[in-house]
């Protein structure tokens, strides 16, 4: 009885996996035409400045619409990517599509680019980067390179030396997520970024928890006594907005400003902001 158990946990184990593997083979199969169908986009969110209440950046944030599947989170295919070894080329196109968008931008504001671990360990990481910037005529002040504690905490000497060169090109560097891995102070001393990301997992307790309000104001405090700016991220509400705002927080990202757009309707925000200060504020100022 308890051996027909067994088997019969072990059979339904067993189906359990060979879907599992057969899911990831297909959206392997799915990842690779659509690599080479070249069918992912990008969306750009408006980065804000609480000082001026006008956006000063965008982060470029990949999508992949999948005929059948619909919209595919990049939380769930970029670690499928990186593991067929395939995140080199789209990671690239990244950056060269979203250097070139910046390009028809008005002038200052920034683009934000997320890298992978394993992009930044990439020899001829920093040629591609240098690639993008000439093709597109971006200046490398435009272009910022977010990376993750979790790229960084590992590196080797390829990666310190790939973020110091880029860093003497001019390229920004953010940490994004900040809070969510170790917080190693160590990396800030050891890495020239300018601009700290507060996860949302922080902004979201604003008005909640007071423990996480003071980890955000401290946050803020180490970063301008290092002369690095903070951007909080996920900021839905007026509330968070005002409360990042009196806090002197830097720049702030989420919904209750924008959603993630596709170019032509960030460009139209853009330009509206460019040619009437007044509209602009309108649009991503708190309604307070
Ligand atoms: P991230 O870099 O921290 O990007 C911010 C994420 O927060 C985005 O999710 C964005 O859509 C979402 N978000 C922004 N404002 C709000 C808000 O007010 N509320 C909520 N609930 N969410 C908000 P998304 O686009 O799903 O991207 C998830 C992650 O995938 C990114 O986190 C980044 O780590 C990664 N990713 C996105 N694009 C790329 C890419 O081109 N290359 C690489 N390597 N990773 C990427
Ligand atoms: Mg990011
Ligand atoms: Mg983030
Ligand atoms: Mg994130």
């Amino acid at each position: 009885e308890a051996k027909a158990a067994g088997r019969r946990t072990h059979r339904f184990f067993d189906a359990a996996m060979d879907t599992h593997v057969q899911m990831r083979r297909s959206l392997k199969q799915d990842l690779r035409a659509a690599i080479e169908a070249g069918a992912f986009n990008l969306v750009y969110q408006p980065i804000v400045a609480l000082e001026t209440g006008e956006p000063v950046a965008v982060e470029a944030l990949l999508r992949w619409s999948h005929p059948a599947r619909g919209n595919v989170p990049p939380a769930s295919f970029i670690p499928v990517v990186e593991e067929m070894g395939l995140i080199g080329p789209l990671g690239d196109w990244v950056l060269r599509t979203a250097c070139a968008a910046a390009a028809r931008w008005p002038r200052g504001i920034k683009v934000g680019v997320n890298l992978s671990p394993l992009q930044l360990r990439r020899s001829g990481f920093v040629l591609d980067v240098v690639g993008a910037l000439q093709q597109s005529g971006l200046p490398a002040e435009r272009l910022d390179l977010e990376v993750t504690e979790s790229a960084l905490l590992a590196s080797d000497i390829a990666t310190r030396t790939a973020i110091n060169e880029l860093h003497d090109l001019g390229v920004r560097l953010s940490l994004d997520d900040f809070g969510t891995g170790y917080s190693s102070l160590q990396l800030l001393r050891a890495f020239p970024f300018d601009k700290i990301k507060i996860d949302m997992s922080f902004v979201r307790d604003i008005g909640i928890d007071a423990d996480s309000e003071a980890i955000i104001r401290a946050v803020i405090r180490l970063a301008r006594d290092l002369g690095i700016r903070t951007a909080a991220e996920g900021v839905e509400t007026a509330a968070q907005y005002d409360w990042l705002a009196h806090h002197r927080c830097s720049e702030v990202q989420g919904f209750h400003c924008s959603r993630p757009l596709v170019e032509a309707d960030l460009r139209a925000l853009l330009e509206r902001g460019a040619s009437s200060e007044v509209a602009a504020g309108a649009d991503l100022r708190s309604s307070s």
